[in-house]
């Protein structure tokens, strides 16, 4: 094969190595450029020439895929793509792909650590001994873990990864999932207010759109039987502070472990910094060092796949199927 047979330009991304795309691309004889531009015209001067884009925030308009003549393929570092004009992609015949499911091990994880943090109250323990107070009865009641119930609000991807690993440590599992017609294995399927009147633990893995902002707001929280723990590390809107905040002080809930918020970084005033029985973290569900690694090396994936005839793994614009400007049997 001619070597730099393909031009593909990555327009920008923060990653501070860019090893796994290299090895993707040397083995197809393809050019890697990184561009590092986020600006209209700055993106059409840097990418005119190329057969594949890789995209982390750039935004991807009409007018940058009309001056693309040779482009067939983007793909997201990621799961989302709003920042790709979908439509505009898809009358040029260009591929946008994306990858869902580079870090399903790690959320899941975040999540079980999560719940058993607050469970054991492992972090409340940790700050009360290191400021010298050697004293188990501070962290009474703590209740056991074996026959309580978890119910998921969306049990894709995630979710099911949740569900397998709770249940290993003898937890009921239901979800509310108003897309699926049947559950996972050991999961009960049904309807959001029983999730809401029967959970112990309820853990969000729905996606953030119109429908699920503020899904779980005051009148949810009114359902709640049980005084559970509410666990999300899906998006921060989907959850209405300002009502879980009041449902936590009134003990209408008796915990919270969020890693994502409404605002993020959130206002150094915002109540849950200060409650006890809240625990949060920075938005960190989706990393490790294996996640990003193999993010990077299947976003590069997708660009070599197309390039070398043939569909990458994760379609975003399925539409764009009998109509691509690669050479790929539809
Ligand atoms: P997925 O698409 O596999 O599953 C989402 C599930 O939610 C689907 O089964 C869908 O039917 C269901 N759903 C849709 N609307 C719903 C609603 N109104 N009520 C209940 N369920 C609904 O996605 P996934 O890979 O499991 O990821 C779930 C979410 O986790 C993502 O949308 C993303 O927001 C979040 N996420 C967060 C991090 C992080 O670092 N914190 C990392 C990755 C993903």
């Amino acid at each position: 094969m001619k070597s730099n047979q393909y031009r593909v330009v990555i327009t920008d991304c923060d990653h501070s190595s860019l090893e796994e795309e290299k090895r993707e691309f040397s083995s197809i004889g393809a050019e890697l450029i990184l561009a590092q531009v986020r600006e209209e015209e700055d993106l059409i001067r840097a990418c005119k020439e190329a057969d594949g884009l890789i995209n982390q925030y750039a935004l991807l308009t009409r007018k940058v895929f009309e001056a693309l003549p040779k482009c067939k393929v983007v793909s997201r570092y990621g799961v989302g793509v709003d920042s790709i004009d979908l439509k505009a992609a898809t009358d040029f015949g260009i591929i946008v792909a994306n990858v869902p499911d580079y870090c399903i091990d790690e959320v899941s994880n975040q999540t079980i650590a999560m719940v058993l943090t607050l469970v054991r109250k492992t972090a409340f323990f940790d700050q009360k001994v290191k400021s010298n107070r050697w004293d188990f009865h501070l962290g009474i009641p703590i209740y056991r873990l074996h026959g309580k119930t978890l119910g998921l609000i969306g049990s894709g991807r995630i979710g099911l990864e949740v569900a397998k690993k709770i249940s290993t440590f003898g937890v009921k599992v239901i979800a509310f999932d108003p897309y699926l017609q049947k559950a996972g294995e050991g999961i009960e399927l049904t309807d959001f207010d029983t999730v809401l009147k029967r959970s112990d633990f309820i853990s969000i893995h729905c996606p953030l759109n119109e429908s699920t902002h503020h899904l779980v707001g005051e009148q949810a929280f009114q359902k709640m039987e049980k005084k559970p723990i509410l666990i999300n590390t899906s998006r921060g809107p989907i959850v209405d502070e300002k009502a879980l905040i009041q449902a936590l002080v009134e003990g209408r809930v008796s915990g919270a472990a969020l890693d994502v918020l409404e605002k993020e970084p959130p206002d150094p005033q915002n109540p849950l910094l200060k409650m006890e029985n809240v625990i949060l973290s920075p938005h960190v569900s989706f990393y490790s060092e294996e996640s990003i690694k193999e993010l990077k090396r299947r976003t590069a994936e997708n660009v070599a796949k197309v390039l070398m005839g043939k569909w990458p793994r994760s379609v975003v614009n399925r539409n764009v199927i009998g109509k691509t400007r690669a050479l790929i049997p539809a």
